[in-house]
């Protein structure tokens, strides 16, 4: 605001000087409106002093500041929920399925790993091969199943008869080993995603917000620099004509006296 040619403070109407004060056209956009905010009136050609800028820029960083920390607060709540909130507990699947083994099933386990054995092929080959020759050539007096051996046979039936649910059973539970597995892999993988989204929040806040905010600040500070130093230089120019003035005049001065 200008009357009479007097530059005054758009705060509160005191006189200012032109080295003091700054226009409200060369604030950055945010300062600007956080003035204009509570100044509507103000124009961009209008004066704001140096006392008054700096609480203006106190309060801008301050504000920034806190945006920051509550969207970093909002986040890091999420986040903490959602460590909280998944309460499936991962399944020790060999530790739970060992744990409930019936008699039954440890026998059909056995079963299934010896007969899916090396050791059970040799075996049966060598039983097959003295069953046939103890009967076919009438070994020791024995032949109670003569070629083509039907007694063999029915063993046989009854032997791949009996195996072959065993075998399944002990497949049963190894899909069931399978399926828990699934199960604690789906659930660590939703979890995994969830706290990725939630980190790449974080990341996103960080870069789009707090780094931009921090440059602000310091930029804020680059320009309170810049003015201190400019009144420095007022200062020292001042005190410099000053001193010169006094040392011109002090010679006549002796002169006169002398
Ligand atoms: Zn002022």
């Amino acid at each position: 605001m200008t009357t009479d040619n007097q530059l005054t403070c758009l705060v509160d109407g005191e006189p200012v000087s032109l080295e003091t004060s700054l226009q409200l056209a060369e604030l950055d956009a945010g300062l600007r409106n956080r003035i204009k905010r509570e100044f509507p009136q103000s124009q961009p050609g209008d004066y704001i002093c140096g006392h008054h800028l700096l609480k203006y820029r106190l309060e801008h960083v301050d504000a920034m500041i806190n945006a920051d920390l509550k969207q970093t607060k909002k986040i890091n709540n999420k986040l903490t929920k959602a460590l909280q909130s998944d309460d499936y507990d991962i399944v020790d699947v060999n530790e739970t399925l060992t744990e409930s083994l019936t008699f039954g099933q440890k026998i059909s386990d056995d079963v299934a790993h010896f007969g899916g054995s090396w050791g059970f092929i040799f075996a049966f080959m060598f039983v097959l091969l003295a069953w046939m020759f103890v009967n076919g050539l009438h070994l020791f007096g024995i032949n109670f199943d003569n070629y083509p051996f039907i007694l063999l046979n029915l063993v046989l039936s009854c032997v791949a008869a009996i195996q072959a649910p065993i075998i399944m059973m002990s497949q049963n539970r190894s899909a069931d080993r399978d399926r828990m597995m699934a199960e604690n892999d789906y659930h660590v993988n939703l979890k995994s995603e969830h706290e990725l989204r939630l980190l790449h929040a974080k990341v996103d806040h960080l870069a789009q917000n707090q780094v931009p905010h921090t440059m602000e600040i310091a930029r804020f500070q680059l320009e309170i620099l810049g003015e201190i130093r400019q009144e420095l230089g007022e200062l020292r120019t001042q005190e410099h004509v000053g001193s010169t003035t006094t040392r011109r005049e002090s010679p006549h001065e002796d002169v006169d006296h002398s």
